[in-house]
């Protein structure tokens, strides 16, 4: 008998088919360690769960201790009974398991529930209230299902989750799963069932495709050699599953679009693709004509002009997801006219207290004034929106304008936004600030440097105050730092050259 598709198996697949497939088949010794960071999710996520129980001043029955047959056993008991709260129950058909953390009666029947240590809806922000996450969505849909076909679902049907804010959030699982896909969550749900059905019965065939859930995944080097193996199109930077499966039937490969003619699938400005552009579809060819050249030199498509300052800031923080805390300001500062000397400036809150995460910004921003005039670079949106929210929690620290001055045009450059995104080419596979400067030649002190390592070692060194993490995660933060210098110094040094323009042959530039 086939293993039954529980609600993990709904979650991975959302996040990639292929790992569904690996997990049913794939050879267990080929699996890299779980990573540290993945362990920390597992265990916040457990211990949120048990907070969140523990505080709940209702009485319920508490099954989540037994054994899964007990479990089970004991759950269709006390459903029988019309128990109110069941936490950690255990109900299954054939097919289907499912192991909500909650089922709660409502009327004549229940309603499935999760507590999630995240958001309950994703993409919140001051003009909305979000949508909700398909991920969850296919896990409740899942109990749903499988109370629907034991009969005991109640009429009000809406499974949801209580989040890490503490509130209930409503899955309508006949809503909208996303704005683009017109599938309700149901109808998502049942799609996304079908397809693990039909790949656990091998009717169905998987790729792997480079995308960001790869870094946590434990087939990670599997699959990246596979990918290598097969010059898959997703090497590509910012190609993506989704365009490479629309381009596959004319494309297998990278060295295939280099090689190919465009002309007989460009249309004007569309091409036979539907959703890639002629303008889209040039920038992918030049970019796998890089990767399909021995030491191809990366290139500008339009020119850079980056501020003169004899102080350069290079800026990065250090935030921990669970504890929505911003821990650590880092800055390497370079002085021009002491002939480029550098200094790591550190700030850091040694406690996820509110006090000392107020403090640690204060001596940022307070550092800041003192270096003026400057310019400060940084990586991707994600410095200046943490230093916003930071500055709606401390208004006392900066004011809303102050911020908005050290961001504004000409003091800080997103070095990602406005120069690598827009107006570069490189021969690499993703726009990261490690594969960049990795491919310029610096190399970070740490074997396993990442920002998810790093909130790791934090966890640790909250719970222990060992002082080695705690100059890990700082020595990986400087780190950061510097590689922001690199790649500013290696745009500055492609930037002298005359630009190259993708729909047209390629003069490769040397460094
Ligand atoms: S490594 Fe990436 S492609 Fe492979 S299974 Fe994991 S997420 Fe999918």
């Amino acid at each position: 008998m086939n293993t039954p598709i529980t609600a993990s198996i709904l979650y991975n697949y959302v996040q990639c088919p292929q790992r569904v497939y690996l997990d049913f088949y794939g050879d267990p010794s080929e699996k890299d360690r779980v990573s540290p960071f993945v362990e920390l999710l597992w265990e916040r996520g457990n211990s949120f769960e048990h907070e969140t129980m523990g505080k709940l001043a209702v009485l319920f029955a508490d099954l989540h201790l037994l054994d899964s047959e007990e479990k089970e056993r004991r759950t269709l008991q006390l459903i029988q009974n019309g128990e109110g709260i069941i936490y950690g129950g255990r109900v299954r058909t054939e097919t289907l398991l499912g192991e909500p953390d909650l089922l709660v009666r409502r009327g004549n029947g229940y309603v499935a529930g999760d507590i999630k240590s995240g958001a309950g809806r994703e993409g919140i922000n001051d003009k909305t209230d979000g949508k909700l996450k398909k991920h969850y969505a296919v896990q409740l849909a899942l109990y749903t299902d499988i109370l629907d076909k034991l009969r005991f679902l109640s009429p009000d049907r809406l499974p949801f989750i209580w989040d890490v804010h503490g509130q209930e959030i409503a899955y309508d699982l006949e809503s909208l799963v996303g704005k683009r896909d017109g599938r309700s969550c149901w109808n998502y749900y049942k799609d996304c069932l079908k397809s693990v059905l039909r790949i656990q019965r091998r009717e169905e065939q998987t790729l792997p495709a480079l995308c960001s859930a790869c870094k946590l995944c434990h087939w990670r080097s599997y699959c990246r050699s596979q990918l290598n193996r097969h010059n898959d199109l997703t090497l590509i930077p910012e190609l993506g599953r989704a365009k490479r499966d629309t381009m596959s039937r004319r494309f297998k490969t990278v060295r295939d679009l280099a090689q190919s003619d465009l002309a007989a699938v460009i249309q004007g400005k569309k091409t036979i693709f539907p959703g890639i552009s002629a303008a889209t579809l040039r920038r992918f060819q030049a970019r796998a004509g890089l990767l399909s050249t021995p030491n191809a030199q990366p290139y500008i498509t339009e020119s850079i002009v980056l501020p003169d300052a004899d102080i350069e800031i290079f800026f990065d923080v250090e935030t921990d997801p669970f504890r929505d805390c911003c821990y650590l300001h880092g800055f390497l500062e370079r002085d021009q006219s002491a002939r480029g000397c550098e200094k790591y400036h550190a700030f850091f809150a040694d406690k996820p207290l509110e006090e000392q995460e107020r403090r640690a910004f204060k001596q940022a921003m307070d550092y800041l004034r003192r270096r003026q005039p400057c310019v400060v670079y940084y990586y991707s949106p994600y410095e200046k929106t943490t230093v916003r929210k930071l500055q709606r929690r401390f208004p006392e620290v900066a004011s809303e304008a102050d911020i908005e001055t050290l961001f504004s045009p000409g003091a800080a450059v997103d070095l990602y936004t406005e120069f690598v995104k827009k107006k570069t080419e490189w021969p690499i596979n993703d726009y990261s600030i490690k594969t960049l400067a990795t491919y310029l030649g610096f190399k970070w002190r740490d074997t396993e440097p990442s920002g998810a390592a790093s909130i790791e070692w934090y966890h640790r060194w909250v719970a222990t105050g060992d002082v080695l993490l705690r100059q890990r995660i700082l020595d990986y933060n400087e780190d950061d730092c510097i590689a922001m210098r690199v790649l500013l110094d290696g745009l500055r040094n492609v930037g002298r050259y005359a630009i190259i323009d993708d729909s047209k042959e390629v003069d490769l530039l040397g460094f």
